[in-house]
C-alpha cells in the first residue's frame, strides 16, 4: 500500500464512492463486493499506518503551505508550532478512532459481507431455475413432428404456452428476490456509510477547530460544541456497549434512544444474542443449532466447537433422561459428520462421551459425572457468547472497561493508597470508586517525577513554581499567593495550621 498520498480520507471516500455506486448496479456484483472488502481492509487495516513518516511529513507541508502567512502577509512565526499541533491533533483524533472505532466500523461490513453471500446464493440459486426452464422450452420447441424416428408426442401450442408461463413465473421470482437482496444489502451500506460519516465529521472538525482556535488537541472541545456532543455521543455508545454485554438491555435501548445513536451501535446483534442465550438457559438448542447453520463457513473458519458442544449436549440429555437407543442413533447421525471439523482434543471427548451410554445420570465415576452437570448448559452459553463476538470481529470485553482501565492506570500512582487515607482531591483514582476500581491496576510508568500541589492540586513547573514555606512544606507558587491575596500577604500551611508571611516562602529548584 501507499501511503505517500493523502492520508486516511482517500480510503474512506473510496469506500464512500465504491458503495454509492453499489446501489446504481448490480451487474458484477462479485467484483464491487470484492473491492468493497478490499477498500473497507484498507480502511481498517490503513489505520494503524498512517501515521508513518511520509504522511505526517505531507500534513506538515501541507499545513506551512496554507499557514505561510498571516493576514497582514508577514510570515506567519507560529507556523511551525501550529502545524506541528495540528499534525499531533490529527494524530490524536485518528488514534482516537484506531483504537475505540473497531467494531462501529467492523460490525456492520460484517453484516453486509454476511448478507451479500446470502443474496448471491440466493440469485444464483433463482437463475439456475430460470435456466432450468429456459431449456425445458428450447427442448420442446426441438421436437419435430415430421420427425419419424422421433416417438414423443408432437408438441401443443398448450404445452409450448405452459412452458413460456413457467419461464415467466421463474423470471418473476428472480426479479423479486434480486430486489428483495437489493435492498437488504443497500440497508446494510447504508448503515456503513452513516457510521464512517460519522466518524468522517470528528476527524474533520477537530482539525479545522484547531487550526482556528490553535488549541491544544485535547482541550478542541471547550472551542467547538459539535466536538463536545460528539465525544458525549461516543460515551453513550460505549455504555451502551457495555450495558448490552452486562446484559442490561433496556437500559441500553433506552439510552441509545435518548441519545438519538440508535443507527451508531451494534444492538440488533445482542438482541439476536439474547435471545439464543435465552434459549439456551432453558435447555433448548434448536435455536443456537440454526445460528450455527446459518453462520456455518464463518465459524468453520473460525474453527468454532459450538455445534459439536450442542450435539454433545443433546446426546446427554437423550442419556440422561435414558432414552439409550436414540442416543446411539442420534450419535450416528450427528456426530460422524462432526467429526471433521473439530480438533483432536475434541476427539477425546467425544470418545469419554460415547462412555456415558453405559452410565447411569447418578454415576459417582468423575470423568464421567462431570458430563451430567447442569452447569454444562451455562457453559454453552459463554461459549456461544464468546463465538459470536468472534464472528463480529468484536472483542470479549467492552471498549468502555478497556478505556477505563487504561485511564486509570495511567493515573495511578502509589500515592493514591497512602496510609494515612490523605487523598488529592483533583486526582480520579484517588475518588472513593474509582480508587477501588483501580485496586488491582498497575501503577503509571513515570521516568520522571511530578509535582503537584498539596493545596490546589496543580501541577508545579516552570508556570507555578514549587515554593517552600519556613517549616519545610512546599506548594505551587500561585496557591501560596492566592492564599496571601485573600489574607493580607499571610499563608496558612494546610499540614501544620501554621501561618506564615508569603515573602518568607523561598522558590525550591529541583534537579
Ligand atoms: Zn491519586
Amino acid at each position: 500500500m501507499d501511503h505517500s498520498g493523502p492520508p486516511s480520507h482517500s480510503f474512506v471516500s473510496e469506500l464512500l464512492r465504491i458503495s454509492s455506486n453499489l446501489g446504481e448496479s448490480n451487474s458484477n456484483s462479485g467484483l464491487l463486493s470484492n473491492s468493497l472488502a478490499a477498500a473497507v481492509s484498507n480502511v481498517l487495516s490503513g489505520l494503524p499506518n498512517i501515521l508513518n513518516h511520509n504522511t505526517v511529513e505531507s500534513l506538515l507541508i501541507r499545513d506551512i503551505g496554507e499557514d505561510e502567512f498571516d493576514g497582514e502577509g508577514r510570515p506567519n512565526q507560529r507556523r511551525k508550532s501550529k502545524s506541528l499541533r495540528s499534525v499531533a491533533a490529527t494524530m490524536g483524533t485518528i488514534s482516537d478512532v484506531r483504537a475505540l472505532e473497531h467494531q462501529t466500523l467492523k460490525v456492520p461490513y460484517e453484516i453486509l459481507n454476511k448478507k451479500f453471500r446470502i443474496a448471491q446464493k440466493n440469485i444464483d440459486r433463482e437463475a439456475s431455475h430460470v435456466q432450468n426452464s429456459i431449456n425445458d422450452l428450447e427442448k420442446a420447441v426441438k421436437i419435430q413432428p415430421s420427425d419419424e424416428i422421433n416417438k414423443d408426442p408432437p408438441v401443443t401450442v398448450g404445452k409450448i404456452n405452459e412452458l413460456l408461463m413457467g419461464v415467466v413465473n421463474r423470471l418473476t421470482v428472480l426479479k423479486r428476490k434480486s430486489i428483495e437482496c437489493m435492498s437488504e444489502e443497500l440497508e446494510a451500506v447504508t448503515v456503513c456509510k452513516r457510521r464512517l460519516e460519522h466518524l468522517k465529521e470528528y476527524c474533520n472538525r477537530s482539525v479545522i477547530a484547531e487550526q482556528t482556535h490553535g488549541a491544544h488537541p485535547d482541550t478542541l472541545e471547550l472551542q467547538d460544541p459539535y466536538l463536545a456532543n460528539w465525544k458525549k455521543q461516543r460515551m453513550d455508545r460505549m455504555l451502551v456497549d457495555h450495558c448490552l454485554r452486562s446484559g442490561f438491555y433496556e437500559t441500553a435501548i433506552q439510552l441509545a434512544r435518548y441519545s438519538d445513536i440508535e443507527p451508531l451501535t451494534n444492538i440488533e446483534i445482542f438482541l439476536v444474542c439474547r435471545d439464543i442465550e435465552d434459549s439456551l438457559t432453558k435447555h433448548e438448542t434448536s435455536r443456537c443449532l440454526l445460528w450455527c447453520h446459518d453462520n456455518r463457513s464463518k465459524l468453520r473458519k473460525i474453527r468454532s466447537t459450538l455445534e459439536f458442544s450442542l450435539r454433545q449436549q443433546e446426546f446427554i440429555e437423550l442419556v440422561r433422561t435414558n432414552q439409550r437407543l436414540e442416543a446411539v442413533k442420534y450419535a450416528q447421525k450427528h456426530f460422524s459428520t462432526l467429526e471433521d471439523i473439530v480438533g483432536t482434543s475434541a476427539q477425546l471427548e467425544l470418545e469419554q462421551v460415547m462412555g456415558l451410554l453405559a452410565c447411569s445420570p447418578s454415576t459417582q465415576i468423575d470423568r464421567y459425572r462431570s458430563f451430567f452437570d447442569e452447569k454444562r448448559w451455562q457453559n454453552l452459553v459463554e461459549q456461544f457468547r464468546l463465538e459470536n463476538f468472534k464472528l463480529y470481529q468484536l472483542s470479549n470485553s467492552s471498549i468502555f472497561s478497556i478505556t477505563l482501565q487504561a485511564g486509570l492506570s495511567s493515573l495511578k500512582t502509589p500515592q493514591c493508597y497512602r496510609k494515612d487515607g490523605t487523598r488529592n482531591s483533583e486526582c480520579p483514582v484517588c475518588s472513593e470508586l474509582l480508587n477501588k476500581l483501580a485496586v488491582s491496576l498497575p501503577c503509571a510508568h513515570c521516568s520522571q517525577s511530578r509535582l503537584v500541589c498539596y493545596m490546589s492540586g496543580d501541577p508545579m513547573n516552570e508556570h507555578n513554581q514549587p515554593m517552600m514555606l519556613p517549616n519545610g512544606y512546599v506548594y505551587g507558587e500561585k496557591a501560596l499567593r492566592r492564599s496571601a491575596i485573600a489574607n493580607n500577604g499571610k499563608v496558612l500551611c494546610p499540614r501544620t495550621q501554621n501561618t506564615f508571611d508569603f515573602k518568607d516562602a523561598e522558590k525550591v529548584f529541583v534537579m
